[in-house]
Formats: structure tokens, C-alpha cells, sequence
């Protein structure tokens, strides 16, 4: 995949600077915060900090092939502890969309999985409930796995980070509309 098909010749920094979310990225510091904070890290090619880095030196072609962007599960940790405001959750999902948009697909034959996993989840609730997106995601791939993700499950428990209880959406008919008119588009069955 070529490096150089950035759109109207922006740099790949300015790009991911130019998403909802990406405007601060200039302003990382390098701490680590984020990959430290992480919880799935150990699964991504790139760490968040690794990944912040690689697109400020506008390694664009690098970074959209990896799987890093694909593994984050919006927990929001590193959202909430990043000292520089800097986002990283919300640029994991704009390289998703970016990566989309230029035609790289997601490594892995686990990754299916997990988006099937978050659109179930969506389609049944109206929203993301982390908990029960995980464990159907992990019961589907590698239930042992699951295990060594227990101490985190407890951490984000302990924060209030992640109900085990799935709490009521507004609207969930409205989304199931907008998803089946999306569809309808897309002509997607
Ligand atoms: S926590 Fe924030 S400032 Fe620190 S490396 Fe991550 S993105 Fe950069
Ligand atoms: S939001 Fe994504 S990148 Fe950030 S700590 Fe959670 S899983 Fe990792």
C-alpha cells in the first residue's frame, strides 16, 4: 500500500490533526501515560504513545496497517489520564475510519469477531455495554484469554468504569431505523 495517497497532499499528521478528537495530538508529551494505562496494549502491534509518535513522524502507511487502532475497546482510560488532553481514544477510532477510507483491512481473524461483538451489542441495547460485548466477544474466541483480563475487569469495576448491568438507552427504535435506512443505502441486507 502506498505511503503517498494522503488526501490533497496534507501530511498524515495534519490529517489525523483535522478529525473530531485529533486536534491535540501535537501536544503529546511522549509519558506513556496512555500505554501504560492501556488494557489492551499487550494485543496491539503499537501502543497508544507508539502510535502517537509513528503519526507525528507521519508514518502513515505503518500505522493504518496495523492492528493497534482495531483492538481499542473505548475503555477511556487513557482518555482520562493522558496530562495533555491529547485523546488517544478518539484517535484510535478516527485511524479506523482512516484506514477504512484508504483501503487497509484489519490483521487478524479475531478482529471480525470484536466488531460483530460491538454491533450486537449496539443492535440489542442502543449503546455499547462493555461488560457483556467482552465476554460474548472473548466466549467467542479464546475463553482462556479471558482470564488474564480479569484483573483489569476489576480495576475498571472498582472505577465505575464498566457496569455489569447494561443500563437503558433512549431511542434504541430510532437507532434501529437509522441502522436498517443505513443498510438500505449501503444495500446491505
Ligand atoms: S498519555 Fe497523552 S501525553 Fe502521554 S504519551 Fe499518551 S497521548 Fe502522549
Ligand atoms: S480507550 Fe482504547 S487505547 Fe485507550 S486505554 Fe482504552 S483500549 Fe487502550
Amino acid at each position: 500500500m502506498s505511503s503517498n495517497i494522503t488526501s490533497k497532499n496534507i501530511s498524515f499528521l495534519d490529517e489525523v490533526a483535522a478529525t473530531p478528537g485529533g486536534s491535540k495530538i501535537r501536544a503529546c508529551i511522549q509519558c506513556g501515560m496512555c500505554s501504560g494505562t492501556c488494557p489492551v496494549a499487550n494485543e496491539m502491534e503499537y501502543a497508544p504513545r507508539k502510535i502517537i509518535a509513528m503519526i507525528r513522524a507521519d508514518m502513515k502507511d505503518e500505522v493504518l496497517s496495523s492492528n493497534s487502532m482495531w483492538h481499542c475497546v473505548s475503555c477511556y482510560l487513557c482518555y482520562d489520564r493522558c496530562p495533555r488532553g491529547v485523546k488517544p481514544t478518539e484517535i484510535a477510532h478516527a485511524l479506523e475510519s482512516l484506514a477504512v477510507k484508504y483501503g487497509y483491512r484489519p490483521k487478524g481473524t479475531r478482529n471480525p469477531a470484536m466488531y460483530r461483538s460491538f454491533v450486537n451489542s449496539i443492535k440489542s441495547r442502543g449503546r455499547v455495554h462493555e461488560f457483556g460485548m467482552m465476554l460474548n466477544y472473548y466466549l467467542k474466541t479464546n475463553p482462556l484469554a479471558s482470564l488474564k483480563m480479569i484483573p483489569v475487569a476489576f480495576k475498571l469495576l472498582s472505577h465505575k468504569r464498566m457496569p455489569i448491568k447494561p443500563e437503558p438507552a433512549v431511542g434504541t427504535e430510532d437507532l434501529a431505523k437509522i441502522t436498517r435506512k443505513f443498510r438500505e443505502i449501503r444495500g446491505q441486507s
